[in-house]
């Protein structure tokens, strides 16, 4: 098979599709600072961060695929100054205060600035008076920082390639410019699902769920909501679950997951959680044993026939306990009203 031969930084590979420089790189193990590249997403070289220099020329290495013979610099005196002047400008206008970040060790902002070295002497000379904008917490789950957004723009791209929401996109005009919803309403009152996708992507503490505390293990499983069945990890802190990222190497959903999944899965420790059935006595509902709650649901049953009855199941449950449940209501309680949420 024919190969596509080339270097980086000198040393010789050979790809048998041409793929971006960026992909490459970071495959071998050659970190190129980057903002506004996402594997999931269209490159839209937006933040010009990830510079590389190709046979002499300066070219953003997300964009640029890979050719026969081309000779790649990552690193020399020109992209090192002009990645430090892109860095300190967006810095210059960030709200720093990465202890308190919920993005802080996974913010790709302050891993560029680590890996090119910035000036703090400068920036501080350089930092304006600024006007901080309001955050909106207004979605239950989420917050919204635009003091801490770099406008690489994976967000509104997250929204449109991947949720298909397009609830947020780019407002205003140079310094003004920031992401908005329409009308620039609050989150909770926009088009937003609360899908969560752009929270997982944007790489600074821009958008973050409202969680601040740290997971202790993360436990593979699969989303109960329903029939998809969707691969995550469930962030544990002692007992309890804290958090929920959707499994990219799932073959059903690859990473993505819906309000449910991501948001709705700390129910296992919620105060209001049943843990017993409860019966109706003179009107209210009263915690009782199984065998009593059992007994009398036996004993009521036989009360109805036919379309008198209807079922729902669930698709927390089992397929072999939802196969049940359909046989006892169409051979027991003879009629078809079976239904379940197991599907979207
Ligand atoms: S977004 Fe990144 S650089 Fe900014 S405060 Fe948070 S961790 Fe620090
Ligand atoms: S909110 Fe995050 S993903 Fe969106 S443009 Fe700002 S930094 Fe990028
Ligand atoms: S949470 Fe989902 S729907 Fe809402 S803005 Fe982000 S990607 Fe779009």
């Amino acid at each position: 098979m024919k190969t596509i031969a080339f270097t980086i930084d000198g040393f010789e590979f050979r790809e048998e599709r041409s793929r971006s420089i960026l992909e490459v790189a970071l495959e071998k193990g050659i970190y190129i600072p980057h903002l506004c590249y996402h594997e999931d997403l269209k490159p839209a070289p937006a933040c010009r961060l990830c510079l590389v220099e190709v046979n002499g020329r300066l070219m953003t290495a997300c964009n640029t695929m890979v050719r026969e013979g081309m000779r790649i610099k990552t690193e020399t005196d020109v992209i090192d100054q002009t990645r430090r002047l892109i860095v300190e400008l967006l810095l210059v206008n960030h709200e720093r205060n990465c202890l308190e970040c919920n993005q802080s060790t996974l913010c790709k902002l302050q891993k560029a600035a680590n890996y090119i070295g910035v000036d703090e002497k400068r920036l501080a000379r350089l930092r304006a008076d600024r006007h901080a904008k309001p955050i909106d917490r207004s979605n239950p789950f989420f917050d919204f920082n635009p003091n801490k957004c770099v406008l690489c723009g994976i967000c509104v791209r997250t929204c449109d390639e991947i949720a298909a929401v397009h609830a947020i996109d780019f407002a205003n005009r140079g310094f003004s410019t920031q992401i908005s919803t329409f009308d620039d309403n609050r989150f909770v009152d926009s088009r937003c699902a609360t899908c969560g996708e752009c929270l997982m992507r944007c790489p600074t503490g821009a958008l973050t769920i409202k969680e601040k505390r740290g997971i202790s293990k993360e436990v593979e499983t699969i989303c109960p909501y329903c029939g998809c069945g969707c691969g995550l990890f469930l962030g544990i802190r002692g007992n309890r679950i804290i958090s929920v990222r959707g499994n990219h190497d799932n073959p059903v959903n690859e990473g993505q997951l819906c309000v449910k999944g991501r948001f709705g899965l700390t129910f296992p420790n919620h105060p209001d959680r049943l843990r017993t059935p409860l019966i109706r006595k003179n009107g209210r509902l009263e915690p009782t044993s199984w065998d009593e709650a059992l007994a009398l649901a036996g004993s009521r049953l036989k009360e109805f026939r036919g379309d008198q009855f209807a079922l729902l199941a669930s698709a927390k449950c089992t397929n072999e306990e939802n196969y049940v449940l359909q046989k006892f209501t169409r051979a027991v309680m003879g009629t078809n009203n079976i239904d379940h949420c197991a599907r979207l």
